[in-house]
């Protein structure tokens, strides 16, 4: 049996599933790591803990699947994205830790950028709006902070990669110094219309070329891991940032076709073919992974309070005990009659961009019950994916069909059913859950000639529910036209 290895290297875990030619899971480990907080807002990985936990799981997923390291035909990596590494090209050794994408230090960077107005012209060249998430700003902290750093740059000594990058140098001794057009595009210095990195955002940010990676599809023929590391060579076919690694896991590899991950947040990304998207409403512009020498692109937009709104129900509130229970409290009550709760905690994002909006429950009387705020929490969830969708609608000139859904939350029947019902089109869930790994095994199985392509894949592919819409225009109207409103008190200025 020919098996592709997944290695999915997440935030706060490293994981590694194997996968048979059938694109079922024989056997799969993970481990969590560190989490270094520095200071507020900061937030840091210890590149050991990553490498380490990463080759740690390997062993155990063979294991699990009674393979051995020669049935492995090809190798996948997925990754958490925009975190970003340096290390001295001599040594192989990083000169500071993983600075995290969630690593706030560099948003005041970011604020000057936009008062000189640059987030224009960073938007035009690589579709992403002027954050600190985005790699540049964290490359050149780690330039101006660490002593030596700068000389060592300019003298062409020091690589930058994202996670992907760093784990394929360190298991091929350094021969592998390459990235792929997904992660590339999440680093600000991308440009995703030239598919070249961008001499001016170069420029901008005073970054010397020298260190960033050569940059190819996401399956690709990467080249070998160093025996000496893992026991064997293995062929690296496939590198995909987590999110795009999940649409293609769900092979969303069509125009209109989109996805959305119900974890933590909420990561809804569309794929909108061979030309971007301009977005008129605040949602990212960015490359799709595929096999194809020119990428597709993407449109994505992000809900910050999806599934973490189930947990403040359940830590804050302490209106359920477990996650799961939310479904059960919310289909003992017939609606939520006329209860919102917009979990803005952390501000609004797209289409609103309002960071300084803050969570609301409207429309309570003293009816209200624990089951109507459950309802509509878990109600919430959904319209604010619905609104993402419609502004992912209206940018690219296309009425979806379907929405693809994975993620923790995704197993609540209750919110997929009203999901569907708010959307108005089919809700669909996969059998294999684990669609950011199975994305990346795609990739790599295409590239190593395990399976012939998409359509191949197509054929297997198995759904386990599909959740189709039963609401009426009407009520539907009615219900959006209440969030809405809910939406407008979540907005106005507290004192
Ligand atoms: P992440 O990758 O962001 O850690 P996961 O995909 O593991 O997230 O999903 C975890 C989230 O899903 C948590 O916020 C949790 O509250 C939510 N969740 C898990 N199970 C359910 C459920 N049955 N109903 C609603 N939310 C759920």
């Amino acid at each position: 049996m020919k098996y592709i290895l997944a290695l999915d290297q997440g935030t706060t875990s490293s994981r590694a599933i194997l996968f048979d030619c059938n694109g079922r899971v024989a056997g799969k480990a993970y481990q969590e790591f560190r989490q270094i907080y520095p200071r507020a807002g900061w937030v840091e990985h210890d590149p050991k803990d990553i490498l380490g936990s990463q080759v740690g799981v390997i062993a155990e997923a063979l294991v699990r699947a009674g393979a051995s390291l020669s049935d492995v035909e090809g190798v996948g990596v997925s990754n958490q994205r925009e975190t970003t590494l340096v290390w001295n090209a001599q040594t192989g050794e990083p000169i500071y830790n993983a600075i995290v994408w969630q690593c706030r230090r560099t948003a005041d960077m970011c604020d000057k950028l936009k008062e000189e107005g640059l987030d224009k012209l960073i938007y035009q060249k690589t579709g992403l709006v002027a954050d600190a998430y985005f790699s540049a700003t964290k490359i050149k902290w780690i330039l101006n902070n660490v002593a030596g750093a700068r000389d060592l740059a300019r003298a062409g000594r020091l690589r930058f990669g994202t996670v992907d990058t760093y784990l394929l140098y360190a298991l091929s001794g350094g021969r592998i110094y390459a990235t792929d057009y997904t992660n590339a595009a999440r680093t600000m210095l991308f440009n995703i219309h030239t598919l070249k990195w961008d001499d001016d955002l170069l420029s901008l940010f005073d970054i010397p070329r020298s260190m960033l990676p050569e940059v190819y599809p996401s399956g690709y023929d990467y080249g070998r891991t160093d025996g000496t590391f893992l026991g064997r060579e293995l062929n690296i076919c496939a590198v995909a940032g987590d999110q795009q690694a999940a649409l293609f896991g769900h092979l969303c590899t069509n125009k209109g076709d989109i996805k959305n991950t119900y974890g933590t947040g909420c990561f809804l990304l569309m794929n909108t073919g061979k030309s971007p998207v301009d977005s008129r409403n605040g949602l990212i512009t960015s490359l799709a992974a595929g096999i194809e020498p020119a990428p597709d692109y993407i449109l994505e937009g992000s809900v910050f309070v999806g599934g973490a709104a189930v947990q403040w129900l359940r830590d804050e509130l302490r209106v359920i005990s477990t996650a799961a229970e939310s479904e059960e409290l919310a289909l003992k009550v017939p609606s939520s009659d006329g209860v919102y709760v917009v979990p803005a905690f952390t501000g609004l994002g797209a289409p609103y961009w309002d960071a300084r909006a803050r969570g609301a429950i409207v429309g309570i009387t003293r009816g209200t019950s624990r089951e109507h705020i459950v309802r509509a929490t878990l109600e919430g969830i959904a319209y604010q994916v619905a609104d993402i969708v419609r502004a992912m609608e209206l940018d690219a000139g296309v009425k979806i069909a379907e929405l693809r859904v994975d993620g923790g939350a995704s197993a609540n029947n209750f919110l997929m059913a009203f999901q569907s019902d708010i959307l108005n089109c089919s809700v669909l869930r996969p059998a294999v859950v684990e669609t950011t790994a199975l994305g990346a095994a795609y990739l790599a199985g295409i590239t190593s000639g395990i399976w012939s392509g998409v359509e191949e894949l197509k054929n297997n592919e198995r759904t386990e529910r599909v959740f189709t819409p039963s609401m009426g225009d009407e009520e539907r109207s009615r219900l959006l036209s209440g969030w809405h409103t809910a939406i407008a008190a979540a907005r106005l200025r507290q004192g």
